[in-house]
């Protein structure tokens, strides 16, 4: 077998071209200050380590029909050379010149981070530019108009492609709609969504009562955190969820989004996730696809609208994912400055963030109720926390 890196990174500077202008919340800029951070802070010595994709083309319109509808890709097409290129969605999601190929090579990021797991190039995958959950195949939803994810997993999952199974994990605040409904009767992917109650926050799905139909009843497990959830609800839940859920299946790959809009103080989601808490469930899905699939992991970015958070969240989850400890002490004056130029925000100091709560009984019992609520829906039970 040959030698596998442990990473390959997939960032193109032409993702930012998926650019919806100064004024709307979702700033690419924020990935591409995160891989610029990653970079900057990454040893020269581990350079061997990691196998980096500097250029990508924009996936052709066969590949993005393994997920989306001929007609929509025509409409977006069409929206986007317009003179005065109008919403493709209820108006959060605008079309805009170039903006087919700038989602098109997105959703090529992806599906090239996912080859070179596929064809044993590299163990790992990290490509922070994409995670556009929300698209569905026939709309855009969500500042998302294709979605990268859903696109790479079909033609990666199922007879006659790499892998027969794979685990698709969501950590956005959003509920990853247009990923789980595009394969809700599906037995080939298990899907579990973790995200702030549809009842508080868009698209307003994912509720535990939502498993799956037919060949995937089951296999969709969505977990609504309150508003105002953090870590201490966060890390008990996964880690009591997760594994044995992905033991029981045995995915030959795992796919993680890797939002970072839970994080605390985002602009648009009501959640409080801090740094500890991605970093444990990072590491939680690092080693369970070492334990399940032979470390066989995709993680995208998401969602995430304070940049400071997609920007540190994002590339200390690179450091993490090159095998490294957390990163911490000082951020490197350059990329400070560059923060400053880009966002028009004061950068952050240092890598260390406030410390966030650690277990409490308050995380413990909501925790207790979500698990409670999905032993219900799926109608099994989940072993209590550490129990195998
Ligand atoms: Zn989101």
């Amino acid at each position: 077998m040959p030698s596998r890196a442990p990473l390959a990174i997939v960032w193109d500077p032409a993702f930012l071209d998926y650019d919806f202008g100064p004024n709307h919340p979702f700033q690419e800029s924020s990935r591409g200050l995160a891989v610029d951070l990653f970079e900057a802070t990454v040893p020269s010595g581990s350079a061997g380590a990691l196998a980096w994709q500097r250029s990508v083309a924009p996936a052709g319109r066969s590949v993005l029909e393994r997920f989306h509808r001929p007609d929509y890709l025509d409409f977006v097409d069409a929206s986007c050379r317009a003179n005065r290129p109008p919403a493709l969605d209820g108006g959060d999601t605008p079309a805009f010149a170039g903006g087919f190929d700038a989602a098109a090579r997105l959703v090529a990021g992806t599906v090239d981070a996912l080859a070179a797991i596929a064809d044993g190039r590299a163990r790992r995958a990290f490509q922070p530019g994409g995670g556009l959950h929300h698209a569905h195949p026939e709309r855009a939803s969500g500042f998302c108009i294709f979605n990268d994810l859903a696109v790479a997993i079909a033609g990666a999952v199922g007879a006659g492609r790499p892998f027969a199974r794979a685990a698709y994990l969501d950590i956005d605040a959003h509920h990853g709609d247009g990923v789980m409904y595009g394969f809700y009767e599906d037995g080939r992917l298990l899907d579990i969504d973790f995200h702030q109650d549809g009842r508080t926050l868009f698209p307003g799905t994912g509720g535990v009562e939502e498993t799956g139909r037919g060949d995937g009843a089951g296999l969709k497990v969505n977990v609504p955190m309150p508003p105002g959830a953090g870590d201490e609800t966060l890390v008990p839940t996964f880690r009591r969820l997760v594994p044995p859920l992905l033991r029981d299946f045995r995915p030959e790959l795992i796919v993680l989004q890797h939002g970072m809009d839970g994080h605390a103080g985002d602009r648009l989601a009501g959640l409080r996730y801090g740094p500890q808490g991605y970093a444990s469930v990072l590491r939680q899905t690092i080693e369970l696809a070492d334990e399940v699939c032979d470390g066989r992991l995709l993680v995208t970015g998401g969602g995430g609208y304070r940049a400071e958070s997609v920007a540190l969240g994002l590339a200390r989850a690179g450091h993490q994912l090159a095998g490294r400890g957390s990163p911490s002490g000082p951020l490197p004056i350059a990329w400070r400055e560059r923060f400053a130029t880009v966002t028009g925000e004061a950068a952050p100091a240092r890598w260390a963030e406030p410390v966030t709560a650690g277990p409490s009984e308050a995380g413990a019992a909501v925790s207790g109720m979500l698990v409670e609520a999905l032993e219900a829906a799926l109608g099994r039970r989940f072993p209590p926390d550490g129990a195998r």
